[in-house]
C-alpha cells in the first residue's frame, strides 16, 4: 500500500493524539495571542490556553459557526496582515453573504499536501493523468484538486465544468485515467457517452472518479461502478476548511482525516453532547495548522459518524463516514426529519429507476406534501400504462417505509429532469415557513 508521507501515514493512534495535543496547544496560544475574535471567545468561556491539558480539553473551547465567518466579512477573522496572505477564495452564499476565505503559502501547502495523500491513498501516481472537472476559480474544488494532482506528479487536464462532450474527447484522446468532479457531473458524463456510444470502459483509460461536493449515497456508488466501470471513491471538504481535503482509500470504508491536520468530533446539533463511534451526528472540525483563518471547532452542519478503528489499508488516521445530508438539509415533512440522501438511497434500491429525482415539498392547508419526481430507466421505460401504475405503487411503499412518511411519486421520462454541471438541486421546497 503506497504512503505519499509515509512518516506521517504510516503513524500509530497514540502517536497521533500526541501530536494533535501539541498541534491544539500551539494554535490555542497562538490564537490567545493574535486573534482579538478568539481572545474574547475565549475569555466569554472563562477557558485560558492554560486550561488546555489534554486532547479532551478541547470541548472547553468554544464553537465557531459559519455565522462568525458572515458576521466577520470579508476578513475580520484573519489572523496575520494581506502580505502573509497569496490566495483568496471565495464561497457562493446562497443565503447572505458570501464566505471568504484567505491562505498563508503554508495553508496551501498542507491543502495540497491533504489532497497528494488523499490521491495516493486511492491508487494514483505519476502515471495518471487526471482531469479536475471541479468549478476553478473562487470555487476551491477545481484548484484544491489541482495542485494536490500536480503534487503527485500526476498530469494534470484542467478541464473545470461544462462542454460535456468535449469533456469526454479529452478524456479518450489524452488518456484520462481519473476524474474529479460532483457524482451528478459523473452521471451527465457517464449518460453522454452512452448517447455518443462511447463505452467509458472499453474505449477510455478512465478507471477512478474522485467524487464529491455534495452528498451521494453507496447504492449510488454501486450504480456508478457497474454501469462504467470504473472505481468510485469520496471526497470531503470545504472552502472553510480549504477546500476538499479528505478521500476514501482503496478500503472504501470511509474518508481518511489526516490527523496532523484536522481534528474531528461528532455532536448530537440539538444538545452539544458529544457522540462515540458509529454515532450519526453534526461533524466539528478543528484545523491544526491553519494559519490565515484559523478554525477551531467549527460547526460543519455536515451530518456523519466517526470510526476510529484501524483502517484496512493500515492507517490509524481517523475515518468519517459518507456525508448523510446537512443539519440544514434536513427537511422536516409532517413533524419527520428526512434527509434527500435517504431518498436517493431507497430510489436506487429500485432497479427500474434512474439516477435522477428531485424532491418538491408543498403546504396544503395545514398538511406538508412530498412528492418524488424520479426518472425511469431507459429500459424500464413502457408505454404500459398498468405496468407503471404498479411500479409507482411500489416506489411509494418503498419510500414509506424508510421516511414513515407518505410520499406521492411521479414517473419521469428519462432525460426530462434538469442536469447539473456542478452540485444537482434535489430538493425543491415551496413551503413559504
Ligand atoms: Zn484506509
Amino acid at each position: 500500500m503506497g504512503y505519499w508521507n509515509a512518516r506521517v501515514e504510516g503513524m500509530s493512534a497514540a502517536d497521533i493524539h500526541e501530536l494533535q495535543f501539541k498541534l491544539l496547544k500551539t494554535q490555542v496560544y497562538r490564537l490567545y495571542s493574535f486573534s482579538p475574535f478568539y481572545h474574547e471567545r475565549m475569555k466569554a468561556a472563562n477557558v485560558h490556553p492554560d486550561d488546555i491539558k489534554s486532547l479532551e480539553d478541547i470541548t472547553k473551547l468554544p464553537y465557531m459557526y459559519k455565522k462568525d465567518l458572515r458576521d466577520h466579512y470579508p476578513d475580520k477573522l484573519f489572523v496575520g496582515g494581506q502580505e502573509e496572505l497569496v490566495r483568496y477564495h471565495v464561497s457562493s452564499g446562497t443565503t447572505g453573504k458570501p464566505t471568504v476565505v484567505g491562505y498563508t503559502q503554508r495553508d496551501l501547502d498542507n491543502w495540497s499536501e491533504s489532497i497528494a495523500r488523499a490521491m495516493t491513498s486511492v491508487g494514483l501516481g505519476r502515471n495518471d493523468v487526471i482531469q479536475v472537472s471541479y468549478g476553478y476559480g473562487l470555487f476551491t474544488g477545481g484548484l484544491g484538486a489541482h495542485y494536490g494532482a500536480e503534487k503527485i506528479g500526476a498530469t494534470v487536464v484542467p478541464a473545470s465544468t461544462g462542454n460535456t462532450e468535449r469533456q469526454l474527447e479529452l478524456i479518450k484522446d489524452l488518456r484520462v485515467t481519473a476524474i474529479c468532479c460532483t457524482p451528478s457531473y459523473f452521471l451527465h458524463i457517464a449518460e453522454t457517452a452512452e448517447k455518443l456510444g462511447i463505452s467509458i470502459q472499453k474505449d477510455t483509460q478512465l478507471r477512478t472518479a474522485i467524487l464529491g461536493a455534495e452528498p451521494w449515497s453507496e447504492k449510488m456508488r454501486k450504480r456508478i461502478e457497474e454501469s462504467t466501470g470504473i472505481n468510485a471513491y469520496d471526497i470531503y471538504g470545504t472552502s472553510e476548511l480549504s477546500g476538499p481535503l479528505f478521500t476514501e482509500c482503496t478500503a472504501k470504508d470511509g474518508m481518511h482525516v489526516w490527523g496532523d491536520l484536522a481534528y474531528v468530533e461528532v455532536i448530537d446539533p440539538d444538545t452539544g453532547e458529544r457522540l462515540g463511534p458509529g454515532e450519526k451526528g453534526e461533524m466539528v472540525i478543528t484545523m491544526l495548522q491553519k494559519e490565515a483563518l484559523p478554525i477551531v471547532r467549527y460547526r460543519t452542519g455536515d451530518i456523519t459518524s466517526y470510526d476510529d478503528s484501524p483502517c484496512a489499508c493500515g492507517r490509524h488516521h481517523l475515518r468519517i463516514a459518507r456525508l448523510s445530508g446537512r443539519v440544514d438539509d434536513m427537511l422536516i415533512i409532517r413533524g419527520i426529519n428526512v434527509f434527500p440522501s435517504q431518498v436517493e438511497y431507497t430510489l436506487m434500491t429500485i432497479p427500474e429507476l434512474g439516477e435522477h429525482f428531485q424532491i418538491v415539498v408543498d403546504r396544503k392547508g395545514v398538511l406538508d406534501n412530498m412528492l418524488v419526481r424520479v426518472e425511469l430507466k431507459p429500459s424500464a421505460f413502457s408505454d404500459k400504462i398498468a405496468d407503471l401504475m404498479k411500479l409507482k405503487k411500489n416506489v411509494e411503499y418503498a419510500l414509506r417505509n424508510s421516511l414513515n412518511v407518505a410520499a406521492q411519486v411521479e414517473l419521469l421520462e428519462p432525460g426530462s429532469l434538469a442536469r447539473f454541471e456542478g452540485k444537482a438541486k434535489h430538493v425543491i421546497d415551496n413551503r413559504s415557513d
